[in-house]
């Protein structure tokens, strides 16, 4: 059993039989379990449509820190639509500081925002980092984030970072960037953080893994990332699958 902790099926189709054909892929490629991640309040809808619709499929909800335009989201706000008992985290949230004008001082409010609602609502976060790991740490500790933990999605910063957040009780989760041959800093990385902290993902439909890089992503690709993590470490693929699925459940309380 594999467990995707990261996708966005709203994103691949929107197109109802599509998403069951996404989700039908998945369980008959050994994926046995998907968090679907919502990246904003207003198409929450869409990501908890699929988690209802699917015993295989759970939801998140937060904003994506690259969307500050308008109201930033209010500890409320999505407080609020976490009281749906398909919701099993905070996210995604975090900083990136990669696209050209971000808007630094509105990302790290509503960041904050999230993980005071998550620690009000006693619920992991879902953390996007990019170009920003400095800050993002810095914000983690001062809220007080180790008290529920969370998992670094899509994570490709160095070891002194991950050793960081793992410190705080963060779990690191790799997506397909890991399988990219230029990707030898980040496999390095990979092989050093201990089994019981490591997640996999898709970030579905971006970031398809090696071999299918530059085709849409969904789910079921999880299961080359895996494949790769294992031998890159040296460890039984089975083994990798049942440890990682084993660290999902344990971080959402599953
Ligand atoms: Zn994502």
């Amino acid at each position: 059993m594999i467990i995707d902790s990261h996708c966005h099926i709203p994103l691949i189709s929107d197109d109802k039989s599509d998403q069951a054909r996404i989700v039908q892929n998945a369980t008959d490629a050994g994926v046995s379990h998907m968090l679907c991640v919502s990246v904003d309040l207003q198409t929450f809808e869409d990501v908890l449509f699929c988690a209802k619709n699917y015993p295989q499929v759970s939801a998140s909800v937060g904003v994506h820190p690259t969307y500050v335009a308008g109201n930033l989201a209010s500890v409320d706000d999505i407080a609020t639509l976490a009281e749906d008992p398909n919701v099993i985290a905070v996210g995604e949230t975090g900083l990136d500081f990669y696209q050209p004008n971000f808007d630094a001082e509105r990302q790290e409010q509503q960041f904050r925002n999230h993980v005071r609602c998550a620690r009000s609502i006693n619920k992991p976060l879902i953390v996007h980092c990019r170009n920003s790991a400095g800050c993002l740490l810095k914000v983690l500790k001062e809220e007080g984030a180790s008290k529920v933990g969370g998992v670094m999605h899509c994570f490709v910063e160095d070891w002194d970072t991950a050793k960081a957040a793992m410190d705080l009780g963060f779990y690191i989760s790799f997506s397909g960037i890991l399988t990219f041959k230029n990707a030898m800093d980040l496999q390095e990385v990979s092989k050093k953080i201990p089994l019981d902290r490591i997640l996999v993902e898709t970030d579905s439909p971006w970031l398809s893994p090696v071999p299918l890089r530059g085709k849409t992503n969904q789910p079921a690709n999880v299961i080359h990332t895996l494949k790769f993590l294992a031998d890159l470490r040296e460890e039984d693929e089975r083994f990798v699958a049942d440890q990682t699925t084993e660290n999902f459940n344990n971080l959402f309380g599953l």
